[in-house]
Formats: structure tokens, C-alpha cells, sequence
């Protein structure tokens, strides 16, 4: 499963696996760090990898932009719209879909594997309740996208202390920060989110492996 294909994604998945031993992608919005390399598969399917479509599950506004830039979109994907508490099993994962607080429609994932679960925010804002996804998580991958010195901005993602405190609300064993605008303060933000939540906190780093 490749969940969010943000520039520079797909290099990194191919470190991993084939293309050709991907399963289903997922597409949590339409904001372009989080789909843009899409297209790039895309191509990569029809022209290189002929590997027959490959199941895409998306919102609709990430949907009408990816038709856009991939105009056969079907001979690559099958396209399944996710909204709001949509459900879908894929091999043994069991996935679970709920709206955040952010510009665009987006979908935050619970994904259950036997006992053990892993929730991805995506991106939000402070007034989404993490709680509609369950609770007692095993793996928490958290947008913490900069410090709480600018939560009275109205912006809509989290700062560190709250990714922290959304931690604490699904009682995650590991809580992983994730999303970090750029030039922002790693140490601080693990600082930050160790104040509100005891649990273990990593600042995510690419290449790292998270399990749960
Ligand atoms: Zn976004």
C-alpha cells in the first residue's frame, strides 16, 4: 500500500518494492504534496511497467485534478471514491476513513491489521476529533506541521503540542511527527509534543521504518 504519493515518494517506494508489487494506492486530499507523483506512475504503468490497473483510493477533488493530468486514467486505475466513514478491506487490512478539519475535503486512515492498527491523520486542524477513528492505537503517524507559538493563527494543521495531545487522546504505544513545514525545529517539535504525551515520540525521517 502507498499511502499519500507526495514528490519524491515514488523513488523511495521503488527502494522497497516494484511498482508491480504494489497493491491499491490511497489519497488522503488534492493538495499537491500529497499526490503529485500520481501522474508519474501513471506513465510509469502505461508505458514502462505494463502492470494492468491498479486500484486508487481517493477523494473526489483529488479525482478531478488527477483526470486532468492523466487523461486515459482509467487503463492505469480504478478509481474508488472515499468519503467520510468509508470502509474498504484490502488483502488483510482493514481501512477506515474520517473527514479532518482542513481546506480541502480529506480523509484521515485507521488501518487494522488483526490487533494491531495504525492511524494517519493526513492533515487537519485542531477542531477534528481523532476519537471518530477509535482509540488505543498501536502506531500514530501525526502531521506536526509547526510549534504552538502559532496555534492562535486559525491555521488548519497541528502544531506539536497538539499532535502530542492527539496521541494522548488515542493512547498511541508510538507516536511518530510527521508533515514538518520546512526550517522547522526537530528537536522542539519532539520537545513540544513530550510535554502533553508520555508515550514514545519520533520525529519522522525518510527511510525510517515504523511497525506496528
Ligand atoms: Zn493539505
Amino acid at each position: 500500500m502507498w499511502l499519500d504519493a507526495g514528490p519524491g515518494t515514488l523513488g523511495n517506494l521503488q527502494k522497497h518494492i516494484e511498482i508491480e508489487q504494489l497493491t491499491a494506492v490511497v489519497l488522503t486530499h488534492e493538495h499537491a504534496d500529497h499526490w503529485l507523483e500520481l501522474p508519474v506512475l501513471y506513465n510509469a504503468i502505461r508505458h514502462y511497467v505494463m502492470c494492468g490497473q491498479i486500484p486508487v483510493y481517493g477523494t473526489m477533488g483529488t479525482l478531478e485534478l488527477a483526470k486532468q493530468m492523466c487523461p486515459a486514467l482509467d487503463e492505469a486505475f480504478i478509481w474508488n471514491v472515499i468519503a467520510d466513514k468509508s470502509r474498504q478491506t484490502i488483502g488483510d487490512q482493514e481501512w477506515t476513513w474520517a473527514q479532518t478539519d482542513h481546506y480541502v475535503e480529506t480523509m484521515a486512515s485507521r488501518v487494522d491489521v488483526g490487533q494491531s492498527s495504525f492511524v494517519f491523520t493526513a492533515d487537519t486542524g485542531p477542531n477534528w476529533d481523532v476519537k471518530e477513528l477509535g482509540d488505543s492505537v498501536s502506531l500514530a503517524i501525526a502531521e506536526s506541521t509547526f510549534l504552538s507559538h502559532k496555534e492562535d493563527e486559525g491555521i488548519l494543521h497541528l502544531s506539536a503540542r497538539q499532535a502530542g495531545e492527539l496521541g494522548r487522546k488515542i493512547s498511541a504505544d508510538h507516536l511518530v511527527l510527521s508533515h514538518l513545514a520546512p526550517g522547522e525545529d526537530r528537536d522542539q517539535h519532539q520537545i513540544e509534543a513530550s510535554e502533553v504525551f508520555d508515550g514514545r515520540i519520533t520525529v519522522a525521517a525518510a527511510g525510517d521504518k515504523y511497525s506496528f
